[in-house]
Parts: structure tokens; sequence; C-alpha cells
């Protein structure tokens, strides 16, 4: 378990993390900040802080966006701290239920299946379906969902449901395809467009059809025991089909940064030996776009279709960018047939925060969605791009609430919509 008093004695208060802070920004007081965090976990390790319901709504008000990390110069695991008081909160509190549901069926495939299955069946009777933003709105407010928001509609059948396990494209290479849960009962077009990829370029793809979910929902909650579930069986997983695959690709950054970052320093303090295991296997996941920038000939492929007369911008998830250092890669296949043009600050966060702060919090995700919608806005595009699922529901919505007409697509849908051209 991380140590509270001594990270927060490392603090120097020099507040280099507080202009940077997203929920500083919608709620400027020093409690809600990086520093102000570290000293009230600092008080509570000391015996001299409750975990009272305030302290709770408290800790709950972070967007774990990782900003205060990136620019502390003591790199204070600001996020870490946050994480595992949620953690203790759960302990002392429970989950709502509505999370332990959730959680139950994220660590249950079969019945999440049936439940996305039987949400596509009903989710007309009290959403109007908007299918060009893979989104439906409220027809009347709903307690906890405001009328005006856009959520994730469902699709008739799975992403990992409507293809065969195995797809051969002419075997210059093997894949697999860790999709992500928002990819493959959403927005499935991200994985349908990863899939025209790898046939462009004739390399097999592997569906990983037992993939779960990553857990990182559950991780951001402090539903510790869900994590330690899904992420043993995914590492179990990635062990056995690895050793036949160059590599696995997931065009979701929350994902891959769970994967890659998260699962390391979960089983760090629990299980040295499998943080070990999946720091190896680490070496052969990547996040799509950084896969194939690097290790593809896409870029080469994409050069010769034509260059599209259409302006994009890119947003910058904090779970690429700063937790993994991807942000060249998808620009430098995106720039082979789209225009970008640079929002002012395309690393600011785009207030998805989790499942507390969509459902219990949301006025925090509007304010910052507010923001960044009108940003985005003001750079003409006709597209913002970002590989992620989770700004895409933000953005989407934060799009729709803020009346503009820029619609979000994943890298990997503009670029199928390129090699199609
Ligand atoms: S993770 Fe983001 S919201 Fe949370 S304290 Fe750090 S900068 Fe602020
Ligand atoms: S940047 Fe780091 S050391 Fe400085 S106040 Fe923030 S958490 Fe403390």
């Amino acid at each position: 378990m991380i140590d509270f008093k001594a990270i927060s004695e490392s603090c120097v208060k020099c507040g280099k993390c507080i202009p940077t802070c997203t929920i500083h920004r919608a709620n400027a007081d020093e409690v809600t900040s990086p520093r102000g965090f570290l000293e009230l976990l600092g008080a509570y390790d000391r015996g001299d802080l409750e975990l009272d319901k305030t302290a709770k709504s408290i800790f709950e008000s972070c967007f774990l966006c990782t900003n205060c990390v990136d620019v502390c110069p003591n790199d204070l695991p600001v996020d870490g701290m946050i994480e595992n008081v949620r953690y203790k909160l759960a302990q002392k509190y429970g989950l709502s239920f509505y999370k332990r549901v959730v959680f139950w069926l994220l660590r249950h495939r079969f019945f999440m299946d049936l439940g996305a299955r039987f949400g596509y069946v009903f989710q007309t009777c009290g959403f109007k379906i908007k299918s060009e933003l893979n989104s439906m709105q409220p027809r009347f407010a709903l307690p906890m969902i405001k009328k005006d928001r856009l959520l994730p509609s469902l699709t008739s059948k799975t992403f990992l449901n409507s293809h065969p396990e195995v797809i051969k494209n002419g075997g210059e290479g093997k894949v697999g395809i860790f999709i992500g849960c928002l990819a493959n009962y959403s927005y499935k077009d991200i994985g349908e467009g990863l899939l025209e990829i790898f046939k462009a370029l004739h390399v097999d793809v592997y569906l990983l059809k037992k993939q779960a979910c990553c857990g990182a929902p559950a991780y951001f909650t402090g539903d510790f025991d869900s994590v330690e579930y899904l992420a043993r069986k995914n590492i179990a997983y990635f062990e056995e089909v690895l050793s036949e695959l160059d590599a696995i690709v997931i065009p979701e950054a929350t994902c891959s940064a769970m994967i890659k970052e998260d699962y390391v320093h979960f089983f760090a303090t629990r299980d040295e030996k499998l943080a070990e295991k999946m720091k190896k296997l680490n070496e052969k996941i990547f996040m799509a776009t950084e896969f194939l920038d690097k290790h593809t000939k896409l870029k080469d492929l994409l050069a010769k279709k034509q260059k599209k007369d259409e302006l994009i911008t890119y947003h910058d998830p904090c779970h690429a960018r700063k937790m993994q250092g991807i942000y060249k890669e998808p620009r430098s296949l995106l720039v082979q047939n789209y225009a970008i043009e640079e929002m002012s600050d395309p690393n600011e966060c785009c207030g998805f925060g989790g499942v507390t702060i969509q459902v219990e919090k949301f006025h925090l995700a509007e304010e910052i969605g507010s923001h960044k919608a009108r940003m985005i806005d003001k750079t003409k595009a006709k597209y913002v791009s970002a590989e992620c699922s989770a700004c895409k529901m933000q953005i989407t919505s934060s799009l729709h609430v803020n009346k503009s007409e820029v619609q979000f697509k994943n890298p990997i849908e503009l670029i199928a919509r390129a090699l199609r051209d």
C-alpha cells in the first residue's frame, strides 16, 4: 500500500501543480488541489483527519488527469494516492448499488453481453438515437442523467461477437486486438476501422475473444477486488497468446495505460513476480497508433492516398500523452491525409473523470467539458480526434451541449476512411 505520509512530506509546496489541476479549475479551493489532497492525506496518515463524508466527496472530485504528476518537480504520484484512498473509502462506506452492478457485469462478460443486448432492444424507449454520433439522448430527465447530454448508444451485436476469432489477411504479421469495453459495446467503428487497416497491411488479426475489461473503471473507483480479478485474468491470457503474436494493439488510451502502467503499479506491492511478468509482456503491447506508426508500413500506404480537403484537430487523452508519452504517433499518421489545426491546449483534460464524476458530480464534468468544446470549436475543424473512447463520450456530449457541429472520430476511424478513398 502506498505510503501517504512519506509522499505528503515530500511535497515542497511549490504550487507548480495548481494552475494545471483540472478540479482546481472548476473549484478554485486549496482542498481540491494536488497540494491540498497531499496535505489532507498526510493528516489522515497521522490520525488527524477522519475519512468522513466530506473527505469522501473531496477525494472523489479529482479527475485523475495526472496533470499534477506531469509537472511536479518531485514526481509525486498524486493519482496513485487518490486511487488508494478511494479504496479505503470503498472499504469504509461500500460501493453504491449501481457501481456494484456495473463492476459485476464487467467481471462477467456473458451477462454483460446479455445486458447490452437487452439494453439495445429497449434503448429507444428512454432515448433518442443519434446514430451518426454512436450516441443517444434521454427523452426525459432521468435520475442523475440530464436531458441534454449524450451517452454511448448500444449496438445490436458487440464488436467481438461480430467476427471470427482469427482473420487471415496474408500473413505478413500477426496481431491481437484488445478492443476495450466502450468500443466493443458501442463505438464499434473503431474496431471495424482497425480490421480494415490490418487487411490493407496484410497482417493477420486475432480478436482475443477471451479478453476481460481492463479494470480501469473499478480502479478509479476503489474497487480493488474487481481490479485484481480482471487484471490476473488478462495477464494470464496475454501470456498464453503473446508467444504466438507479434503484438497486442489497443486503440484506447485508458485501457492501454491501465494495462501497461497501472497493472505494474497495482501488483508491485501485492505480487512482485506478476508485476515483473507484466513488465515483460508490455514489450509487445502497444497503443494502436504507436504500433501502426512505428512497426508497420501504414504511413507509406497513406502517403499514396489522396490528401483530403478536411481540417481536423487532435485532443491528447491524459492516459496517452501524460501516462504513455504517445502524442506524435497519431499525428504522424493523420497528417498524411488530413490538415491538422492544433487547438490552444490539446493537452487540457476533456473532463471525463471516471464513473463517480460522470454520474454523481456531472456538473464538474460539464464545466470542464464546455471549456474544451469551445476550444475545439475555435479551430473550425470538421473532426476532433483522440484515441480514447472515454474522451469520445465526454467530448461528443460537450460539443452537443455547446451546439458545436464538430464531430468526434478516433484516429483509427479517420485512417480507415483515408485508406478507403
Ligand atoms: S490528477 Fe488532475 S484533477 Fe487530480 S489533483 Fe492531479 S491535476 Fe488535479
Ligand atoms: S508540484 Fe509537487 S511538490 Fe509542488 S506543490 Fe504540487 S505536489 Fe507539491
